[in-house]
């Protein structure tokens, strides 16, 4: 498995849905797991200058994919979301470059790593560095967040598994604590939970004082609930109306699709292993996180993990 850095860029059609587009899609290549999500950023262009602003962004990913395998799966993203290949440095609705790949130096034609002008644009630089917590001299372009990208929205994950992330067994949870019930009810009241069609079917109705918010392909209309069928349709709905605190409350699918947008996770964990047919993703491959909190109880402990910066 190799640590992997992708540059994205787009400056046609609807610029942020198309990186968001392509977000989702670099996180379904077969031997890709997307762990972290940078910021979306407006720039002007460069080089061919007389063309719309560009919105970038840089994603961090682990892949088992060899470089030119990689750079093919990304190509026909490009593709598959209406890249035509004309102009050089001309405008695009979709870019995606390979900036770094571990430590790996290549000079073919078809790949350069590093990517040859990663360090000459902030517009690289910035995303880069958000994701990869690695700092480089800039150049003043330039360079405005902007929203656009589900980490907008700082996501937190609650949970309860036992000592090896277990979470559930035959579509139940392995454990109904009072204790962590209550928390969780505290937690979540009056903000935001989203979920996925078989915790919600678990659940059986959407929870009170709560907006409910199921993220599946399959669901449509169901009272009580939203339901986003892709990413892009949850951006889209969390943007329409913000809380305070969104939660992602499972299943291990969901836990797994939103971890590169979340920046806090809370976790029960019970001093205890069951059989389970559903873990929690080992969020600690993900980067970063550090345990700010823990507090012992009867049987269990109560953790709380913070995303480093
Ligand atoms: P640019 O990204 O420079 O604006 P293109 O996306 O059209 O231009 O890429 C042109 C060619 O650059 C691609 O066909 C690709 O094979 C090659 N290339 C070389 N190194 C890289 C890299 N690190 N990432 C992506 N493409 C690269
Ligand atoms: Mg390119």
């Amino acid at each position: 498995m190799m640590i992997c850095y992708l540059g994205l860029g787009a400056n046609l059609g609807d610029k942020r849905k198309n990186l968001r587009q392509a977000v989702e899609m670099i996180s379904r290549v077969d031997g890709v797991n997307l762990l972290k999500v940078s910021h979306f950023y407006e720039t002007e262009p460069w080089g061919v200058t007389n063309q719309p602003n560009f919105i970038n962004a840089a994603v961090k990913i682990k892949t088992n994919l060899q470089p030119l395998p990689l750079l093919d799966a990304l190509q026909d993203i490009e593709y598959k979301l209406g890249r035509v290949r004309n102009e050089h440095w001309g405008a695009r609705t979709i870019d995606i470059d390979i900036l770094s790949i571990d430590g790996l130096t290549m000079n073919s034609e078809r790949l350069k790593l590093p990517h040859p002008y990663m360090f000459e644009r902030d517009f690289v630089l910035i995303p880069f560095s958000e994701v990869s917590g690695k700092a480089y001299p800039l150049h003043g372009d330039s360079v405005i967040k902007t929203d656009g990208c589900l980490v907008d929205f700082d996501l937190k994950m609650i949970a309860c598994v036992d000592k090896n992330f277990g979470l559930g067994l035959n579509g139940e949870l392995l454990f109904h604590i009072d204790e962590d019930l209550r928390r969780f009810r505290e937690l979540t009241l009056n903000n935001t939970i989203i979920m996925g069609r078989k915790t919600f079917e678990s659940i059986g109705r959407p929870l009170d004082n709560r907006r409910n918010i199921v993220l599946s392909k399959s669901l449509t209309n169901i009272d009580g609930v939203e339901v986003a069928n892709d990413l892009d349709t949850l951006y889209e709905l969390l943007k329409k109306q913000r809380s305070d605190a969104i939660f992602v409350i499972g299943g291990g699918e969901v836990y797994r699709q939103l971890i590169p947008y979340t920046s806090e996770i809370y976790l029960t964990v019970v001093d205890d292993t069951r059989k389970a047919d559903t873990f929690l993703i080992d969020f600690n491959d993900y980067g970063g996180f550090a345990c700010d909190f823990a507090d012992q109880r009867e049987g269990f402990t109560f953790k709380h993990y913070i995303r480093k910066v």
